[in-house]
């Protein structure tokens, strides 16, 4: 039967690994990274799924053929499915959701909360990550709060703030006093990001460590209780390296 379902632009497809960040941090992940994004922020460090020059390695892929690649890289064990990007949602996932719940896979989606989705309600996890000063990009709260809206109080819905500096912290807890019923979860930024085409260049992991000290510090002296300060694990460990 012909798939009729609206493809997915995807960049890769890669896992299982673990989660690097966040709420779902080392649990066991398929990732679906999706390309394009309706962003440009100046440190993004997946300028792979993001700038135009990269377009030709993306591929439309039919709903039946993202799900074969999630089952054969799980070895047909339900596992924790994260659509990332790029922006996900601006992809069409709720046939893949759909068919990933049949079959007891959960999904969590991370997004700049710029685009708000009917189907973030069948999500298990909905990661909104709002970008500070520092990426250059502005937030609009009306669609932030949209996709609160979308989600419906159905999955788990948690705010991420990557934090750089003094005005990204003040960001941050600006968003946090705006949703103070969203769990929050901070990290400091990655500053050594890939340039273009390289994908492998090493970071600055002292100078990491360092800002994720500060970040300690901010929280801790501003009795800032109910924030969670995480590392990105997955740079830790590999740095700047594509698809781990
Ligand atoms: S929203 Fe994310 S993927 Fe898009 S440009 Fe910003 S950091 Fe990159």
């Amino acid at each position: 039967m012909t798939d009729t379902r609206p493809a997915i632009r995807v960049s890769e497809i890669f896992g299982p690994t673990i989660q690097g960040e966040g709420v779902l941090i080392g649990l066991p992940t398929v990732f679906i990274r999706t390309g394009g994004c309706d962003y440009r922020c100046s440190w993004c460090d997946s300028l792979h799924a993001v700038d135009n020059q990269f377009r030709h390695e993306w591929k439309m892929m039919p709903v039946d053929a993202v799900w074969q690649s999630v089952v054969a890289l799980s070895g047909a064990r339900p596992v924790m499915v994260s659509l990332s990007g790029g922006n996900p949602a601006i992809q069409p996932f709720g046939g893949l959701i759909e068919r990933g719940h049949a079959e007891g896979y959960r999904f969590a989606l991370e997004t700049q909360a710029s685009v708000a989705k009917d189907w973030f309600a069948e999500l298990d996890v909905l990661v909104l990550s709002p970008k500070p000063p520092s990426s250059e990009m502005r937030t609009d709260w009306v669609a932030f709060e949209a996709c609160i809206e979308a989600a419906r109080e159905k999955p788990q819905v948690v705010l991420k703030l990557v934090i750089f500096d003094e005005s990204d912290y003040a960001f941050a807890k600006d968003a946090a006093a705006r949703f103070p019923s969203l769990p929050v979860y901070l990290q400091p930024g990655n500053h050594t990001p890939p340039r273009r085409g390289e994908e492998d260049a090493a970071v600055d992991l002292a100078g990491i460590m360092r800002r994720m000290e500060w970040l300690i510090e901010k929280v801790t002296q501003d009795r800032w209780f109910e924030a969670r300060v995480l590392p990105q694990l997955h740079v830790l460990l590999w740095g700047n390296k594509r698809a781990v």
